[in-house]
C-alpha cells in the first residue's frame, strides 16, 4: 500500500512541486517571517525544499522578499539551515 498521499506544495527557490514533507515551511508572524514547522500556522506560506541548494538559491535570489512581500531577515535562512543540521 502507498502511504497516504500529501499535498504537492511548490518550492519557493526551484519551482517543483513537492510533498510538503520535504519542504520547510515559512509564515508570516506579526511582521517576522518564521519557521512553521508544524505546518499549521494560520497565515500565508511559502514553502522551501529541505536541501541546502535551494536554501541558498532563495538567499541569493531574495525569493523569500518576493514571496513575502518585504526584506526578509537573513536570520530565517540560518534558522532553515540548523534546522537542516538537527535533522541529518
Ligand atoms: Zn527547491
Amino acid at each position: 500500500m502507498k502511504s497516504k498521499e500529501l499535498p504537492l506544495r511548490k518550492c519557493i527557490a526551484c519551482g517543483q512541486m513537492l510533498p510538503k514533507d520535504q519542504l520547510f515551511r515559512l509564515v508570516k508572524l506579526q511582521g517576522q517571517v518564521e519557521l512553521d514547522l508544524t505546518y499549521k500556522a494560520q497565515s500565508r506560506g511559502a514553502y522551501i525544499c529541505r536541501n541546502k541548494d535551494c536554501i541558498e538559491l532563495a538567499q541569493k535570489k531574495k525569493s523569500l522578499n518576493r514571496a513575502f512581500k518585504g526584506v526578509v531577515n537573513n536570520e530565517i535562512i540560518d534558522k532553515l539551515f540548523m534546522e537542516l543540521e538537527d535533522g541529518r
